[in-house]
């Protein structure tokens, strides 16, 4: 059973249980999505759908996604996992094509915050839409990084945003000071300054950030199982970005390491994801069950578009990091 036909698994039964149909898109049940955005809610579950069904003929899949793509919005954020973006993300993956309409520039955006709900979760997702960021009306110093570290939260993601308008030697020592420590997920971790310093190769096409994204996204293979299982903060997210960085380094040992790892975290007696016995975790994309299921897609093949490693997908074009 390959881990696409896992992935799908998976979001059948989801789709079982939320009765196929209106329980999800109305996301009012505690087993089905509360949230409104890509992160929680009808967006990232149609990510999920739109990717497996890539891989299967199964057209309920599209179908599914499709839908829960074309729910409205019901917030006034902007940004790719808290707002607007995000359901242009889902409808990109769900009807296969490149958007042209994106987001305008969020320098006028009142909230400087982080990546998950504040203005570089904008420029953030510009990036991940294809569409670079506005380098000039960010500043990485704007981000409060007092309480919180990484790429999510701290202000590792503001970075890697401006990567492109920064020299190598600046833009690695800014890396360097504000990679976390001795934490290992995503948003947090390890693997998110991996991110980091994946987009700052594209952007210079600087060998040592090659080397530093293989280094760093290591010790987070080697820290999982995670806290949690899902993409935030925990172990799937690890892999999703593991086999991201494989892809662009052509790295076939860490890819064949992150698959291994996939199929061992599905399996019956080491299992820290949770998958098989019930959905311990809610049904949302960035911290849930089919957040999940999408990265056993992702660790397979390389998405339509990738939120978390937003250079590893289909709609990118990556040009420096084939040549380096
Ligand atoms: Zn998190």
């Amino acid at each position: 059973m390959s881990l696409t036909d896992k992935a799908s698994e998976i979001l059948v039964r989801v789709a079982d249980e939320c009765g196929r149909s209106n329980a999800v898109l109305r996301c009012d049940r505690d087993t089905c999505v509360a949230g409104t955005a890509l992160a929680d809610g009808p967006w990232g579950v149609a990510l999920s759908f739109a990717e497996s069904a890539r891989a299967h003929t199964d057209r309920s899949l599209r179908d599914f996604a499709k839908r829960l793509a074309d729910v409205p919005g019901r917030n006034a954020a902007r940004g790719i996992f808290a707002g607007s973006q995000g359901r242009l993300a889902a409808q990109m993956a769900a009807n296969g094509k490149q958007s042209e309409e994106i987001t305008a520039n969020p320098a006028n955006s009142t909230k400087p915050g982080d990546l998950m709900d504040g203005e570089i979760g904008e420029h953030w997702g510009r990036l991940c839409l294809g569409h670079p960021p506005f380098t000039q009306s960010l500043d990485w110093r704007r981000v409060d990084a007092r309480s919180a570290t990484g790429l999510a939260h701290g202000r590792l993601g503001a970075i890697a945003c401006i990567a492109s308008s920064l020299e190598s030697d600046e833009l690695e020592q800014l890396i360097v000071a504000h990679a976390p420590l001795d934490r290992y997920g995503w948003c947090n971790g390890s693997a998110g300054t991996a991110v980091a310093a994946h987009i700052a190769w594209a952007a210079t096409g600087t060998r040592n950030f090659a080397e530093m994204a293989e280094k760093e996204i290591s010790k987070s293979l080697r820290a999982i199982p995670l806290e949690t299982d899902g993409l935030c903060h925990g172990s799937a997210g690890v892999l999703v970005v593991a086999s991201g960085i494989a892809r662009a380094t052509n790295n076939s040992e860490l890819l064949s390491v992150t698959k291994n790892m996939a199929e061992m975290c599905w399996a019956e007696n080491n299992r820290p994801l949770r998958l098989n016995k019930g959905f311990l975790l809610d049904q949302s994309w960035l911290t849930g069950s089919t957040g999940i299921a999408w990265a056993l897609s992702v660790v397979e093949r390389r998405p339509l578009i990738n939120p978390l490693c937003p250079l590893d997908s289909e709609y990118q074009m990556a040009a420096p990091i084939t040549q380096s």
